[in-house]
């Protein structure tokens, strides 16, 4: 074997938030999603690096607790760690915790292919005088153990060379346990040398009978002795893959007894390994007792939300102006240049009144958006996302979800699309189902835009307030759905919360970068192609009709358009043809309502002071008042997704039919909903 262009592939494993992405992300420089809950890495994602002349191509797979295949994570992690080309395993542990990590541990070297542990979080164990016995821990383990801090960056290329180095021992090195072997003397193995955890008398007996088994009708399998212990768990992928008439030697499953004495073996290792333990008083326990708290956990949770929504309104609102004086003289430089070049006049109008007005209106909420995402990722970075799942468990207990389906709602507080991704985390089908159906009803950082202008046009008092309202609104509709389509579900399962309470950590400024640069640069990427070519599709339709060109708006294809559908819109409050184009049109992308409001009323820049008094006075003048500005919001809030959500939907659940039924159906609920509010608004008005 050349030592030169050798490629090593490794895989990343470990539970849930013991920073398997941050590590992938140091080695690849990739900058991949990474957030403290549960869930955060769905797909497995694969980068490359080089070290020594080696190259490793490293994989990062989502978070898992065990090796069975429950839930959608389990099995994509576990397929890929037994059937893909993967030289090594990397089994990242979280050091701080190291007795919850080693369960997986070593249910990994049981699998026989080459394990290194990487012991990660090293930097909280020394801040928080902890000690483990790193000469102790391999011994017992029979595997390199590398201690590292992926936050820190220390350790990784120890960490890589042990890799190398381990490759091609699949066996284990030798192993010194302290136990008293006398009493397993009546056993024909002596397995303390050859298996770190070594079960029972009995169960090792029908490990034997199984293996022997084994070895007559699959003689080419690899490890017999991981497939038998998997056999005596009766794990349902396993025992109908290898038919060897099980219920000859066991007639019941061994699951329980099998985990039972793996934790007693781990108890053993920390007993010997953690020299130290955790001396600092728990700041995590301090703080869940008040934020997890049955009474207070849900104030805070909506006050936390308040208070996001407060910040990224008022400090969005203060940025601005800057846009505001920038675009002004773009667009009328933009028409001066233009017009001194000789342009068309048509062209003029395609340009400053069409593209500008539509993409650079929607830029000037960029301030509104980072701070909203800026708000987010510290949420999810410090461990609080958990314990919103949490708090809210009892509470979707009732709604016939479990407490985890409310991070993929909370996500779509950012945006629906990863919001749904997420709700792969979820174990049962028909609880991903529902999720998928009611995330979209969270008011999506695109909607923003829309009660911004809105609120501040017909609430210029209350906007803040208003605003809010949308939130709370989105939030109940959620609830009520899920509570009715509870009502429908005849055989309701029970749920119990998996959830793990990861540690409050202080937010990293890098991984929160990486966050909200992405957020950023796809809502800049959105307004350079989705949100331009709309609005040129708009300034078309609104500029040409049957005879061509027309100088009326009303003349135009749009209008005509919008006044078919218009009298649809009755009973909401929402009858204009102008409204209806924008509604219509924000299907491609939410932003769209108001960039093509930009658009249907000859406004340069919607977000600012002489744009929305233009605009509102536009509206006024049709009778258009404060009753069905709220109306229309709320129809924003809960109308069809956008398309990119749409895609989603259709990518997650593999059914049309089921995409085409989410999409109708949240368009009669906004309809039902506006109307509702219209209707009952009148009455007092
Ligand atoms: P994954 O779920 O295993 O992919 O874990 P992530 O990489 O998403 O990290 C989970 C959390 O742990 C994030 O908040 C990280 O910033 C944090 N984290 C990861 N590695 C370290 C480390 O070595 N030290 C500290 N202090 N925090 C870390
Ligand atoms: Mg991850």
């Amino acid at each position: 074997m050349s030592s030169s262009n050798e490629i090593i592939n490794v895989a990343f494993i470990g539970n849930p938030n013991c920073g398997k992405t941050s590590l992938f992300n140091d080695y690849t420089g990739a900058k991949l999603k990474v957030a403290n809950w549960p869930g955060v890495t769905v797909e497995k994602k694969e980068g490359s690096y080089k070290f020594r002349d080696k190259e490793y191509k490293l994989v990062d797979l989502p978070g898992i607790y065990s090796l069975t295949s429950y839930t959608m994570e389990e099995k994509l992690s576990r397929q890929y760690i037994l059937e893909d080309e993967v030289d090594v395993i990397i089994d990242v542990a979280d050091a701080s915790s190291l007795e919850r990590n080693l369960y997986l541990t070593l249910q990994l070297i049981e699998l026989g292919k080459p394990v290194v542990l990487a012991l990660n979080m090293m930097d909280i164990v020394e801040e928080r005088g902890m000690e483990i016995d790193i000469h102790r821990l391999p011994e017992m383990l029979g595997i390199p153990v590398i201690p590292v801090s992926a936050r820190k960056k220390t350790g990784l290329e120890v960490l890589m060379h042990a890799v190398a180095h381990h490759k091609n021992k699949s066996s284990l090195e030798k192993l010194e346990h302290h136990h008293d072997e006398s009493s397993s003397t009546k056993h024909k193995h002596n397995h303390h040398y050859e298996c770190v955890m070594v079960y029972s008398d009995d169960i090792e007996d029908m490990i034997d009978v199984v293996t022997e088994r084994l070895q007559v009708k699959y003689p080419d399998m690899i490890n017999f002795r991981w497939h038998a212990i998997k056999m005596l768990e009766m794990d349902d992928e396993i025992t109908e893959r290898y038919p060897i008439g099980l219920a000859d030697i066991v007639s019941r499953s061994y699951e329980l007894d099998i985990i039972n004495q793996k934790y007693d073996f781990i108890e053993e290792v920390i007993q010997e390994c953690l020299v130290n333990k955790d001396k600092k008083a728990h700041v995590t326990d301090i703080i869940d007792a008040i934020f997890t708290n049955r009474i207070l956990g849900l104030p805070i949770f909506l006050a936390i939300m308040a208070l996001v929504f407060f910040l990224t309104f008022t400090i969005g609102d203060s940025l601005k102006g800057v846009f505001e004086i920038f675009l002004k003289w773009f667009s009328g430089s933009t028409r001066g240049f233009l017009g001194s070049v000789g342009t068309n006049e048509v062209l003029i109008s395609l340009v400053v009144d069409g593209i500008i007005a539509g993409v650079g209106g929607i830029l000037t909420f960029l301030p509104n958006i980072f701070i909203l995402f800026l708000a987010l990722a510290f949420l999810e970075d410090s461990g609080y996302m958990s314990r919103v799942a949490y708090v809210m468990d009892s509470i979707m207990g009732k709604l016939g979800l479990s407490g985890r389906a409310f991070i993929p709602m909370m996500l779509g507080f950012g945006c629906s699309v990863p919001a749904i991704m997420a709700s792969r985390s979820l174990e049962d089908p028909k609880d991903r189902m529902k999720t998928i159906l009611v995330t979209p009803f969270m008011s999506c950082s695109a909607k923003l835009p829309i009660y911004v202008i809105f609120s501040q046009m017909f609430f210029p008092k209350h906007a803040l307030l208003v605003t809010y309202s949308m939130y709370l609104i989105g939030l109940m509709v959620a609830v009520m759905v899920a509570l009715i389509l509870n009502t429908f579900d005849k055989k309701k399962s029970l749920h119990s919360l998996l959830i793990e309470l990861p540690e409050y950590k202080a937010p990293n400024a890098r991984s929160i970068a990486i966050y909200v640069w992405g957020k950023v640069k796809d809502y800049l990427s959105k307004a350079g192609t989705t949100i331009f070519f709309a609005s040129i599709i708009i300034w078309v339709i609104l500029n040409f009709g049957t005879h061509g060109m027309v100088t009326d708006m009303s003349q135009s294809f749009g209008a005509s358009i919008g006044k078919a559908l218009s009298p649809i819109f009755a009973p909401t409050g929402l009858n204009q043809w102008k409204i209806v184009v924008a509604l219509i049109a924000g299907i491609a992308a939410k932003e769209i309502v108001v960039s093509s409001m930009g658009i249907l009323y000859g406004i340069g820049n919607i977000n600012s002071v002489a744009g929305m008094a233009g605009m509102s006075a536009g509206l006024a003048a049709t009778g258009f008042g404060a009753l069905n500005a709220y109306s229309l919001m709320v129809f924003c809030l809960l109308y069809v997704p956008c398309a990119a959500t749409i895609a989603t939907i259709k990518r997650e659940t593999h059914s049309w039919k089921w995409t085409i039924f989410a999409v109708c159906f949240q368009l009669g609920v906004a309809y039902f909903v506006s109307t509702l509010i219209y209707q009952v608004g009148k009455l007092f008005l």
